[in-house]
């Protein structure tokens, strides 16, 4: 869990401490009904992820919570795609749900998926980036080392980085559980509207 403390930490705090939004890095320890995550879950939680009822979100404070979680399940490679879930279930189809065409595993996802090109797309053009990878493991290793700091533009960053990756994890599970789709204009408007900035 540790790896977990430090991606929080960075994507919370600034790397001096100061400032950041005012969440306590205790916090992440404390039960659920006190606004943490109650780290002791942490395989419980990713069991219940995949599960339709988890995406009601209750309050603020647990989205940002989930998102925070699914992102670090991303970076470590411990969402359940059904690559990974094929490891001890057998099922049908481990092809992508968005885009039917490849084997549906977090690098793909996250990286190679039509789904993910187009958003990185959106997203480096929106943060003028002139250079961004469009492979996952290229893409995580850029963002640990913008994701460092508290500039406003550092900020700006890491909220439109953990917006595309929770709303690219959401969409596939709603073609699951929901049969509802989104297309890519919605899916950034979404993503545009979860940072608060007027789409
Ligand atoms: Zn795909």
């Amino acid at each position: 869990m540790k790896e977990l403390d430090t991606l929080m930490r960075n994507f919370i705090y600034d790397s001096n401490g100061r400032g950041g939004k005012k969440i306590k890095r205790t916090a992440l320890c404390k039960p659920k009904e006190e606004g943490g995550i109650d780290l002791k879950n942490c395989v419980e939680w990713n069991k219940a992820l995949t599960f339709k009822h988890m995406w009601a979100l209750e309050s603020k404070q647990e989205s940002l919570w989930i998102k925070l979680f699914i992102l670090w399940l991303a970076f470590w490679k411990r969402l359940n795609n059904p690559d990974r879930i094929s490891m001890y279930m057998n099922i049908p189809d481990v092809s992508c749900l968005i885009c039917n065409e490849n084997e549906e595993t977090i690098d793909h996802l996250f990286g190679s998926c039509s789904i993910a090109l187009e958003n990185w797309d959106k997203f480096s053009r929106s943060l003028e980036l002139i250079i961004f990878p469009k492979e996952w493991k290229e893409i995580k290793e850029a963002t640990l080392i913008k994701a460092k700091g508290n500039k406003f533009a550092t900020n700006v960053f890491k909220c439109g980085f953990g917006a595309v990756v929770y709303n690219i994890w959401q969409e596939c599970n709603a073609r699951v559980y929901e049969r509802t789709r989104r297309s890519v204009e919605e899916l950034w408007r979404d993503i545009v509207s979860d940072c608060g900035a007027i789409a």
